[in-house]
């Protein structure tokens, strides 16, 4: 059973890729298991070079510090496949139609409004479809914003299997179980997200303890004055519980018995926050201070995510008629 999960490089990991995400990846994978930097998807849209490369780098140490075992799990970037990658997704782009890609919302929501948009935010669900056919995963876990991706790759395997011959796993989407979508702090009607831009409400996993405090004292409540679990209600209340709760390992209605006021809550949401991202943070300042270990972590999950690869894409290649 392989899982396949990404994160992109668009901008820098924040408190709920980590809650959401990272460290429920951390806490249970196996040998099957796939997690990668998708380098190449945040392409699609204007990019500057140095900083996909540094931020490339930054997730790829997250990944590790916040425990993904590399021996384990594999763990890689996906640019180190590209050269499999670009002939796969040129297979299953002559698989699916102009049609198919055209209906995609996503690129609909993404290129409304923009004056010039990038040939590959069209084409960009058909990488997609080539790195979830391509690794053999069965199960892949997609938010509301990715389903209509995931479809499209399976109807790319269905079609390739029936046209051509049985090459492909048809994946499954899988909810991912996230326990609390954690809010923007400074507006939590909104989810917090790496391409929002530096915002005051969103904690970064490598802010200093300094900055997550004064962020999460400045974090919006209301004027009911009450701690209560009501997301309602009280959305910025609730929020700052959801993140206690997930911090400390109990619920959100359990949390908001322990403290009284607000600025009791502020505290420790703080307090909590913290210590949860200090080792984190601290081991992934460390691995960026030793580039030839990421880079020898880098490499070899990149030998062993291709070397699984090969064997099917050689297979897609000899039944369309290349060998
Ligand atoms: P972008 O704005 O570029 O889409 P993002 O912050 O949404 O960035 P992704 O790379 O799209 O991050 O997602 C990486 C993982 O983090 C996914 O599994 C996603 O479900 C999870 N995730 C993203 N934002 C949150 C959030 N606010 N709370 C919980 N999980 C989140
Ligand atoms: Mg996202």
């Amino acid at each position: 059973m392989t899982l396949l999960s990404g994160i992109q490089p668009t901008g820098a990991i924040h408190l709920g890729n980590y809650l959401g995400a990272v460290r429920r990846w951390a806490t249970a994978h196996g040998r099957d298991d796939m997690f990668f930097v998708v380098d190449l998807h945040a392409m699609t849209v204007p990019h500057h070079p140095g900083r996909l490369r540094a931020r490339t780098r930054e997730q790829l140490a997250v990944l590790l510090a916040a425990g993904i075992d590399p021996d384990v799990a594999c763990v890689f970037v996906q640019s180190d496949l590209v050269d499999q990658l670009g002939a796969l997704t040129w297979l299953l782009e002559s698989t699916c139609t102009f049609g198919e890609a055209n209906r995609m919302t996503q690129f609909k929501e993404k290129s409304e409004g923009q004056a010039s948009v990038r040939l590959s935010l069209l084409t960009y669900p058909v990488l997609m479809a080539a790195d979830i056919l391509l690794h053999g995963a069965d199960e892949v876990p997609v938010g509301e914003d990715q389903t209509q991706h995931l479809e499209l790759a399976r109807t790319l395997a269905r079609r390739f299997n029936n046209t051509y011959g049985e090459v492909f796993t048809v994946p499954r989407g899988v909810l991912p179980q996230v326990a609390a979508r954690v809010r923007d702090l400074a507006d939590p009607t909104r989810k917090m997200a790496k391409s929002s831009g530096d915002s005051p409400g969103t904690i970064y996993l490598l802010d200093p303890p300094d900055t997550v405090r004064r962020k999460i004292q400045r974090a919006v409540t209301d004027t009911v004055g009450e701690v209560r679990y009501d997301p309602e209600r009280q959305p910025g209340v609730a929020n700052l519980l959801e993140i206690l709760a997930a911090c400390t390992g109990v619920s959100p209605y359990t949390a908001a018995g322990t403290v009284d006021s607000y600025a009791a809550l502020k505290a420790a949401v703080a307090d909590a926050v913290v210590e949860t991202l200090r080792p984190v943070r601290e081991r992934t300042v460390e691995l960026l201070d030793d580039p030839a270990e990421l880079d020898r972590v880098r490499r070899a999950g990149a030998e062993r995510a291709r070397r699984r690869a090969q064997p099917r894409l050689d297979a897609a290649l000899e039944v369309v008629g290349l060998r």
